[in-house]
């Protein structure tokens, strides 16, 4: 679709399984599995979502999915398909990976950033050579020391061959990218994590990553267990949803395996979903 000048298009990083405890928080098994079934190892479908914008000559994604870089124990925990469903996408939406001019990370983790690199000949290597990487410095910083609660969420292969090729454009809080599009931080899931927001043709989109991982997240207490300031993500939740509904915003969720994107509205008090086409 387009939001003015700018073409936003979804790009699937295709399918992966989480533990279905660890991500709704403290809501009880009994009430999410009515939304989400698990399958024998407790663990439920996620999407690895992503978005490619195209305004102004410049080609640029906003989150690269899990990569490749998996050997078959880890494969099999987390159930990530064989091939590269990521880099299909990107095909079948016209691309090759040196097209790409900039990258924005929301964060490090590797469901986000693990597309960042690539093995070639046993060595790692940034997956865009010509682009610019865009993540806050705050969060580079804490993916090299993360602590004993978040560690296993990063992995540096994903951001140290950046760090190499000198393609890092660290940004320090909210700023713009390119014309309409920017990134705002959206504290909660950590504390450097940052939405992308575009704005064009009197439209308004925000890709909200793993603030409303699915759009069974809607509700504000159904927070992610492996948020490690839950409050603040209830606040920044309260907040953007607020300005979401009031506002006709289109919500690109970080990880719904169904609807990667819709609008939201008030029914009677509480948030209802309406699905939008990305692609159409
Ligand atoms: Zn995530």
């Amino acid at each position: 679709m387009h939001l003015g000048d700018i073409e936003v298009r979804h790009i699937h990083g295709g399918i992966f399984r989480l533990d279905g405890g660890s991500m709704f928080g403290v809501v009880p098994k009994t009430l999410w599995e009515k939304k989400m079934a698990a399958d024998d190892r407790n663990r439920i479908p996620l999407a690895a979502n992503s978005l490619l914008l195209r305004t102004g000559g410049k080609n640029i994604l906003v989150e690269t999915g899990n990569g490749t870089k998996w050997d078959a124990k880890l494969r099999n925990i987390y159930g990530f398909a064989e091939g590269d469903p990521y880099a299909d996408s990107l095909e079948r939406a016209g691309l090759k990976p040196q097209e790409i001019d900039v990258v924005i990370n929301t964060h490090l983790h590797f469901d986000h950033a693990g597309g960042n690199t690539r093995l070639a000949n046993r060595k790692v290597v940034p997956t865009f050579p010509n682009a610019k990487y865009v993540v806050q410095r705050a969060e580079l910083e804490h993916a090299m020391r993360p602590t004993e609660r978040d560690r296993a969420s990063y992995y540096a292969h994903d951001f140290t061959a950046i760090s190499d090729a000198g393609q890092w454009q660290l940004a320090d809080g909210d700023c713009e990218i390119v014309p309409g599009v920017s990134v705002v931080k959206i504290p909660g899931h950590n504390l450097q994590i940052q939405g992308v927001q575009i704005t064009g043709g009197g439209k308004k989109l925000m890709m909200v990553a793993d603030l409303i991982p699915t759009r069974h997240h809607l509700p504000l207490p159904w927070i992610i267990a492996y948020d490690l300031y839950p409050l603040t993500t209830l606040e920044t939740k309260r907040k953007w949803i607020g300005e979401f509904v009031r506002d006709g915003w289109i919500v690109a969720f970080g990880h719904d395996p169904d609807f990667p994107a819709g609008t939201l509205h008030d029914h009677d008090g509480k948030v209802a979903f309406e699905p939008v086409d990305l692609n159409s």
